[in-house]
């Protein structure tokens, strides 16, 4: 017999951590009132192109190449990465979870058959240099130009900002000294892309870039992961090759209107493309250049300090300097109970994040969440749970300190 479940109701939550942010009502509304189009419809392939000139002016490139990829980060990341074939040299810098399991993509891509067959799912490749940046720290200009010039890799690897750790790495230095070395540079923006103001174009050492759906977008997952790739990057391809169909660095373009170097009218098929996701992802790109990328930038910054002071107010060591997001220690008396807490809060509906890899810390992020009174809420929902584990905050006098902060 088939069990047939009662409908499926999912609760709201206050998605308070690395991401998924809290998604504007407009994206969902985009989402939910979009009219069942096929694939091929007019104001979906509309829709799509358009997409792709609003990403470009948000990436601030002129890379043709630039487009959303179906899925999530790590869809966008797989299609980057997608360029790297067996023995190819490549230098990769970890320094938290994301890029570790970026570095472990790079590490199947790279493999040679004998090495993925030794060890399928972790494997070593002889090509690959993991240049493992402790927790905490930031990858520096020094660490990758020492890297770069030891190896004279192909490609070399980094996060623009490491959201496990909640640190930001020093692009330009990667840049830089993927320039120097003639190594090819590809960054994973899942987390800055959105939140801070730049411009691809003024990295030239890079050549490709991969951003996610949800987090400084502020769309749906399993929508569109925003790419971006020179055209050094898409030669490189072409004359080489990539094994795959769906996330093909080129072919996938075909469907966004981008076929041989060219913005085309008529876009190809390339795999059957949701309207719905297509409407939100419009509708995510239309606010925030609406908002405009240096005043989001601004805010951000603006509203981590009130949420990073009144942490330290409450005795927690905070070892982040994302402005999306506070990576923090507890109070000693606390140390240890990270996860019991987090779980306690998730329990209620305030989804903060432990750190997915050792240490273990709290994770505390602001994606939407900037005006006075959503950072006053996080704080009252974290300082109330520390104080349910005997913590003796003075939930007053931080209240008041915020007030103060935002007078
Ligand atoms: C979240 C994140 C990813 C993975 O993104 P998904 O959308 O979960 O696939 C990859 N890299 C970084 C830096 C991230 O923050």
């Amino acid at each position: 017999m088939t069990k047939i479940f009662p409908r499926l109701e999912i609760p709201e939550t206050l998605a308070a951590g690395p991401g998924p942010g809290n998604t504007d009502p407009r994206v969902l509304a985009a989402f939910a009132s979009a009219g069942v189009a096929d694939h091929m419809q007019g104001d979906v392939l509309r829709g799509m192109i358009e997409c792709k000139l609003m990403l470009r002016d948000f990436f601030g490139t002129s890379n043709v190449y630039t487009y959303g990829v179906a899925g999530t980060g790590f869809s966008g990341l797989d299609c980057m990465f997608n360029a790297i074939q067996p023995g190819d040299t490549v230098v990769a810098f970890t320094n938290g979870t994301f890029s570790g399991i970026d570095g472990l993509t790079i590490r199947m891509k790279a493999a040679t058959g004998e090495e993925l067959a030794a060890n399928s799912l972790n494997p070593t490749a002889a090509s690959v240099t993991i240049v493992e940046v402790p927790h905490g720290t930031s990858v520096t200009g020094e660490m990758v130009d020492a890297a770069l010039a030891q190896h004279k890799p192909t490609w070399a690897f980094m996060a623009h900002w490491e959201t496990g750790s909640g640190r930001i790495n020093d692009i330009q230095g990667f840049s830089d000294a993927c320039e120097k070395h003639r190594a090819m540079g590809l960054v994973d923006a899942v987390s800055s892309l959105g939140i801070e103001d730049f411009s691809i174009d003024s990295f030239s050492g890079v050549v490709a870039w991969a951003s996610c759906p949800q987090k400084g977008v502020l769309c749906l997952p399993l929508t569109y992961a925003p790419v971006s790739f020179t055209d050094r990057y898409i030669d490189h391809v072409r004359a080489n090759g990539s094994s795959c169909y769906v996330n093909h660095p080129i072919l996938a373009a075909r469907h966004w209107g981008i076929i041989d170097g060219e913005d085309v009218a008529a876009p190809g098929y390339h795999q059957t493309h949701s309207g719905y996701a297509v409407a939100a992802f419009h509708e995510a790109l239309r606010i925030i250049l609406e908002h405009g990328l240096a005043q989001k930038a601004k805010d951000y910054t603006f509203h981590e300090k009130a949420l990073t002071d009144a942490v330290l107010a409450m005795g927690c060591e905070v070892t982040s300097n994302m402005t999306s997001l506070v990576v923090l220690n507890l109070p000693g008396m606390l140390a240890g109970r990270e996860k019991e807490l987090v779980q306690g809060c998730r329990a209620e509906g305030f989804g903060i994040w432990p750190t997915l890899s050792e240490p273990v810390q709290v994770r505390i992020g602001i994606l939407n969440q900037l005006s006075k009174e959503a950072i006053m809420d996080i704080v009252k929902r974290f300082a109330e749970a520390m104080n349910l584990m005997q913590a003796g905050v003075d939930i007053d006098a931080i209240m008041a300190q915020l007030e103060e902060y935002y007078a």
